[in-house]
């Protein structure tokens, strides 16, 4: 491959968002000299997404308020930011080093490669769900468009019961629009939370007047005239909507890494540093499938994150790795989503569960759920009980437990009840 040697390219980074932000960031705090090119097909400025489902909604938050960092941030960090372009093909060297090429023709030469590509929504596969009016939430056009199609409709349809779906349904509920959602599965947010979680905001979306809908199956979408009417269930009947908004997870955006040749599986794999399997890419984020950061968790368990936390500290082991350091991944992943009156926050991964400990102080509203592993607290969400998750975050960081016959008693602080808990690792998982 043809390519200037005489000066440095520097790092390329490619998608420009919370992770790839968060990067460039962290590479400068560390003292990383070389040029830094952050680049994302998107056309806006680099953007939190939280807000979108939630206050940039609901008007309560303006697009300039989510912009990261303002113009003169990039300038002054030595930071390229290159808006608008998508790179459609990579091809690099043994050595780490290469070119990036975009939809337009532009190239990207580079020394070193990060990937920070993210993930899309996951496309629903229903006849009827091309018609105008069946959108989606991942990104600001996105929710621009949510947002512009929201005032004339009277009834939202939201299928999927994860969070954004939640987020939003309870945010068009709060302006005032009959809202339904249609959840396949057999309970809300299953992929994420246990059960207690789930029967909470099922009643507390219910009770708010949003109609629920569990365990539907779901035959097509109906309309007029090339616009969304309704879902029809199958039962026959059919669900009237204005608008329906699909939120049914997300894809890991793994073309590019596949092209390159770099292991994929639910995401770019990655070790502990945040290295692909070339040794010389990093990838991290939503795109990024790592092994499970919490103490004690078998050596084989991986999964990818999808949260504003792991994008800022995932980039931070990220630019160890690339400023020649080792460092792994050590604070405990947290989460929060606010829907409604209900701010649920996350500590640590229930993944492997294998018993729950619930708190209530009989306060409406309030719920802390605690999940253990072999005995060892590992996770807790905590809905209204801000309290509760610093406690179980605090706890969790220095490596304590909280007995778990104790943890319900909600007249005690989880922080008194924390001990020693020095998690050894344990057994990798058995491969069926
Ligand atoms: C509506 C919504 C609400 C959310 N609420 C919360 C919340 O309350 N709490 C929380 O913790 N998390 C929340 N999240 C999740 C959080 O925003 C994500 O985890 C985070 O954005 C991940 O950042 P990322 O940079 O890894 O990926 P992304 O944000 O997906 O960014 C990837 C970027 O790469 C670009 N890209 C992809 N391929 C290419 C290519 N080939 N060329 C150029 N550019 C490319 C994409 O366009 C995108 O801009 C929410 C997400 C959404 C969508």
């Amino acid at each position: 491959m043809a390519q200037d040697q005489t000066r440095s390219h520097g790092l390329l980074i490619i998608g420009a968002s919370q992770s790839g932000v968060a990067l460039a960031g962290s590479l400068r705090a560390l003292g990383y000299q070389d040029p830094i090119t952050l680049l994302g097909e998107e056309d806006h400025r680099p953007y939190q997404r939280p807000a979108l489902s939630k206050e940039f909604l609901q008007d309560k938050v303006d697009k300039e308020k989510l912009i990261f960092r303002a113009h003169q941030y990039w300038d002054d960090h030595r930071i390229e930011l290159v808006k608008g372009e998508r790179v459609e093909r990579i091809e690099k060297n043994p050595d780490g080093s290469g070119v990036a090429r975009s939809t337009t023709g532009a190239e990207f030469p580079f020394d070193r490669l990060a990937l920070t590509v993210g993930a899309r929504a996951r496309r629903l596969e229903l006849d009827g769900a091309d018609l105008g009016g069946v959108l989606y939430l991942r990104n600001a056009d996105d929710a621009l468009e949510l947002k512009a199609q929201l005032p004339s409709a009277e009834h939202l349809v939201v299928i999927g019961g994860g969070f954004i779906g939640l987020e939003a349904a309870a945010s068009a509920h709060a302006m005032g629009k009959a809202v339904t959602v249609l959840e396949v599965g057999p309970r809300l947010i299953g992929r994420a939370v246990g059960e207690e979680t789930s029967q909470f905001f099922l009643d507390a979306h219910r009770a708010a007047g949003i109609e629920v809908r569990l365990g539907v199956q779901l035959s097509r979408i109906v309309g007029e005239d090339g616009r969304v009417t309704g879902v029809e269930l199958g039962d026959g009947t059919v669900v009237p909507a204005d608008i329906v908004l699909v939120g049914i997870g997300v894809v890991p955006n793994t073309e590019l890494a596949e092209e390159l040749g770099l292991e994929c599986g639910n995401g770019i794999r990655v070790d502990e540093y945040a290295l692909a399997s070339d040794g010389h890419t990093v990838a991290i984020g939503d795109c990024a499938n790592m092994p499970n950061p919490i103490p004690g968790a078998p050596a084989d368990e991986r999964l990818r994150l999808e949260s504003v936390n792991n994008a800022v500290e995932h980039a931070k082991v990220a630019a160890y790795s690339l400023t020649g350091r080792r460092e792994e991944y050590r604070s405990i992943p947290w989460f929060w989503s606010n829907q409604g009156p209900y701010k649920l926050q996350i500590a640590g991964l229930s993944v492997g569960h294998d018993r729950t400990v619930v708190r209530r102080d009989g306060t409406d509203g309030k719920l802390c759920v605690l999940y253990y592993r072999d005995g060892r607290l590992i996770a807790a969400d905590c809905v209204n009980s801000g309290v509760d998750f610093l406690d179980v975050k605090a706890a969790l960081t220095k490596g304590l437990t909280v007995p778990a016959d104790d943890a319900a008693d909600p007249a005690r602080r989880l922080k008194e009840l924390a001990v020693s808990g020095a998690p050894e690792p344990l057994p990798a998982t058995p491969r069926s």
